[in-house]
């Protein structure tokens, strides 16, 4: 599977605390006789509403039977936060955390319009608990302050415990485009931490990284890359297909809460590794656990956010451009059973892009049998918001899920095959997926690809190897992508040259 990207590490869970909660030094956002005030009151669900200004969240509980729910902005602030911060953090650094959860909640609401709500209740987005009398604090003590730049709420992250030294967003999303979570930061709090360690037989590695897509067997590994915060980039998998993979994705493949981050070493000892190393989780944006022994030292929440994110600023919601304002509009077009999406602004039009899907849908049913109504096709205006609503890395142009086509801005398509030829590959992939679902990737992928080819491409001659499922899911480079996409075409020639019926190809 994909990495993907989301605000807050599983990490940030479940990690052993020991902090003490500051006595009485309440928010400087709010002056000091409301700041008694709200210290000793208990905050009203009613307190919370009022300052929400209207504004609401409608939840899809995923986690649950799926039902929406419309809550309003801080009480689901406070609702998050009692599930993600430290049970005993002192005021300011849940304030902090208070922020960066509602900033979150802005930059992505909608995320899950197609389902009908703006974000669901499980990891994916921000989990929910019973709100607590801090939350409720610390929430109402924020209430719609936000982390903004350029007068818009900006991308942020955290994770549990950088270990000592931040990491750059690119590093974790590769793409990822936010330049003000490029630069690296040391966060002088971590001097006593305890380094964890971990150890796990060659076996157990191999096992996980099959599970994971890969072919072969382990034999050894070995690191062969670090990113500039000295976190584990790149390793090399002896035995295995594809012999590489990124730091973040074997952590994944790993477990992410027994390799608690990719900061750190290996040593072998016969057919056992033992890996020791810094922190807990992705390591990007604010550290949870810094955050609370800055609070705990004295450090107000402004001091906090300025370490953490140092390039945004701590702006009032009422002051942005959201996401619905008129900057954010997009046009859609709908006919024929295919309904397109474009951004405003963007160089294809919405009515152009439902034509050429329409197009494609039409020949390619045609070739393969097979039809699906209705589609969605859905430009998005930049490549982070493509990354985030797939998960997708970013070499790729276009996903197809279920019977929605995500892709890359209209530019960034024009630059590599096209808008047409992107939208083809992907129709012709989501035509073939539901006959071939059970089969390996390499069959689905190269359907598609033979399929979607104004030519289709010959058999070759030599047999080549057919990319394990992790070579086209996990692929460490556009080329390494390229290259598996492209044997995966040549296995479904070959093997549809004897078959006769794609849908019979395994
Ligand atoms: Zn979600
Ligand atoms: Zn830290």
């Amino acid at each position: 599977m994909p990495v993907q990207p989301r605000l807050h590490d599983e990490a940030v869970k479940g990690v052993a605390l020991s902090l003490l909660v500051a006595g009485g030094a309440l928010a400087v956002l709010v002056g000091p006789s409301l700041a008694d005030a709200l210290a000793q009151a208990e905050v009203t669900d009613r307190a919370l509403v009022e300052a929400s200004a209207g504004r609401s969240v409608a939840i899809g509980a995923l986690s649950g039977d799926g039902s929406v729910t419309e809550i309003p902005l801080e009480l689901y602030v406070a609702r998050v936060l009692a599930g993600e911060g430290e049970p005993d953090a002192a005021p300011a650094a849940r304030q902090a955390l208070a922020v960066a959860i509602r900033t979150y909640a802005m930059v992505q609401l909608g995320r899950h319009r197609r389902e009908g709500f703006d974000l669901c209740d499980t990891v994916h987005c921000q989990v929910l608990r019973a709100a607590n009398a801090d939350s409720r604090r610390a929430a109402l003590a924020t209430a719609g302050r936000v982390l903004a730049i350029d007068d818009r709420p900006a991308e942020v992250f955290y994770s549990a415990s950088c270990g000592g030294r931040s990491e750059a967003a690119a590093t974790v999303w590769p793409g990822a485009t936010f330049p003000y979570l490029q630069a690296i930061h040391e966060d002088d709090v971590h001097e006593d931490d305890e380094p964890w360690a971990l150890e796990l037989t060659i076996d157990q590695m191999s096992e996980a990284l099959a599970a994971a897509g890969f072919g072969g067997r382990l034999r050894a590994l070995a690191i062969t890359a670090h990113t500039t915060s000295g976190r584990v980039d790149r390793l090399r998998l002896d035995g295995m297909r594809p012999a590489a993979i990124a730091g973040t994705a074997f952590r994944s493949a790993l477990g992410t809460t027994r390799l608690r981050s990719t900061a750190f070493g290996m040593t072998r000892a016969g057919d056992r590794v033992r890996f020791t190393g810094r922190g807990y989780g992705h390591g990007v944006g604010m550290c949870v656990i810094g955050a609370g022994r800055r609070a705990r030292r004295g450090e107000d929440v402004e001091a906090i956010l300025a370490q953490y994110y140092p390039a945004l600023e701590l702006a009032d919601l009422g002051t942005l451009i959201l996401p619905g304002d008129g900057a954010f509009g997009e046009r859609e077009v709908s006919e024929g059973g295919i309904v397109a999406r474009v951004p405003a602004g963007s160089s294809v039009s919405a009515g152009d892009l439902r034509a050429m899907a329409a197009r494609a849908h039409e020949t390619l049913s045609r070739t393969l049998g097979t039809s699906i109504s209705p589609v969605i096709v859905e430009l998005h205006p930049t490549l982070d918001d493509f990354r985030l609503d797939t998960g997708r890395p970013p070499w790729a142009s276009a996903a197809a899920t279920g019977t929605t086509i995500d892709l890359v801005p209209a530019s960034a398509l024009e630059a590599r095959r096209g808008v047409s030829a992107a939208l083809r590959t992907a129709m012709a992939e989501m035509l073939v997926a539901p006959s071939l679902a059970d089969r390996p990737a390499w069959v689905r992928v190269g359907a598609a690809r033979y399929f979607a080819a104004a030519v289709p491409p010959e058999p070759g001659s030599l047999p080549v190897a057919c990319p394990a499922d992790a070579e086209l899911t996990l692929a460490v480079s556009a080329e390494a992508q390229r290259d598996a996409e492209a044997r995966a075409v040549q296995c479904f020639a070959r093997a549809y040259a004897t078959t006769g019926d794609w849908r019979k190809v395994e």
